[in-house]
């Protein structure tokens, strides 16, 4: 990059004073966003600090309650990655449904919720799941639930002189059966017009299903609701499409018009009801 300073500090302490000394630093990750907005004459910052070189941040580990994923996973690995499938397949198949292989190579785990894109596929898994953002800076470390994390379009709660470390996403419920639903009016892999994660869980007469919506607000939605014991499949798809129905608020551009993506929206979140509340285990 020409006109700016690139900084490469070695460690997290090296990096959060970056940040925070100076007034228009970003972080730097994989740059699939940074480097298309630059060329576009969105970017002004002066500063970026490339995350690359400090050790951890490409960490993934599992245990037997939850994973915690290094900012710089790529979103790649989220996908194909053995232990993301066993524990929590919803979030692997979201990931693994982000633009195209090229892009998921680079683009990384923090940099994909930091960039905080209305229409972000791996988001909407991940309020499903109930992840947790780590964040850092010089005055120590936070935790923001993801529910919390997208605080108003194009905006999060990342704070100046902050960057995400990990997030962690909980196991999936023993039982529950998970579905994400993308559906587009361009080319194959382009950004969705509507996307639709849903995890049924089962507990006791009840299922509870929860719901992300991608693309059809300002930011990510997240919703939840009970089938009763006594709500056949159809009762609980309508009740599913009309609880998300009243949250959507969809921008027109150029890939469709509100009303359009919101029909999607609803097509969506049906087949992803349907195909988790088709793969619960039955007694
Ligand atoms: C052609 C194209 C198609 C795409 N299609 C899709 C799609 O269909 N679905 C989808 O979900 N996404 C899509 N994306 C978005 C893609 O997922 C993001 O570009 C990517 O995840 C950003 O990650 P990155 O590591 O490259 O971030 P960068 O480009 O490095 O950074 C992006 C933003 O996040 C900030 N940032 C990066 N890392 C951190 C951190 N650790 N802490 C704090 N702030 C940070 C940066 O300062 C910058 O503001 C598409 C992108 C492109 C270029």
């Amino acid at each position: 990059m020409t006109g700016v300073r690139v900084h490469c500090p070695e460690s997290l302490e090296e990096a959060t004073s970056l940040l925070g000394e100076l007034d228009d630093a970003m972080v730097y990750s994989g740059g699939t966003a940074i480097q298309i907005m630059r060329k576009q004459g969105l970017l002004l910052a002066q500063h970026y600090v490339d995350i690359g070189r400090i050790s951890g941040l490409r960490d993934l580990t599992a245990t037997s309650d939850d994973l915690t994923v290094g900012a710089l996973v790529p979103l790649r690995r989220m996908e194909k990655d053995p232990q993301v499938r066993r524990h929590a397949p919803l979030a692997a198949e979201a990931y693994g449904q982000a633009a195209h292989p090229r892009i998921r190579n680079t683009a990384t785990s923090g940099g994909n919720i930091a960039y905080a894109d209305h229409r972000l596929d791996p988001p909407t898994s991940l309020v499903v799941l109930d992840a947790t953002v780590h964040l850092a800076s010089t005055a120590g470390t936070r935790n923001v639930p993801i529910r919390e994390f997208f605080t108003d379009f194009q905006k999060t709660a990342v704070e100046h002189g902050e960057l995400i470390t990990a997030i962690t996403v909980p196991r999936q419920p023993d039982g529950a059966r998970g579905s994400f639903t993308k559906l587009l009016s361009l080319g194959e892999s382009d950004w969705p017009c509507a996307s639709a994660a849903v995890l049924a869980v089962p507990d006791g007469d009840i299922v509870e299903i929860r719901l992300g919506l991608g693309a059809v607000a300002p930011t990510t939605v997240y919703l939840t609701f009970d089938i009763t014991p006594d709500m056949d499949e159809q009762q609980a798809v309508d009740a599913a499409v009309d609880i998300a129905n009243s949250a959507m608020d969809p921008i027109a551009d150029v890939r469709g018009s509100a009303a359009y993506k919101a029909h999607l929206g609803r097509v969506a979140v049906e087949e992803a009801v349907r195909r988790s509340l088709k793969e619960l285990p039955r007694d």
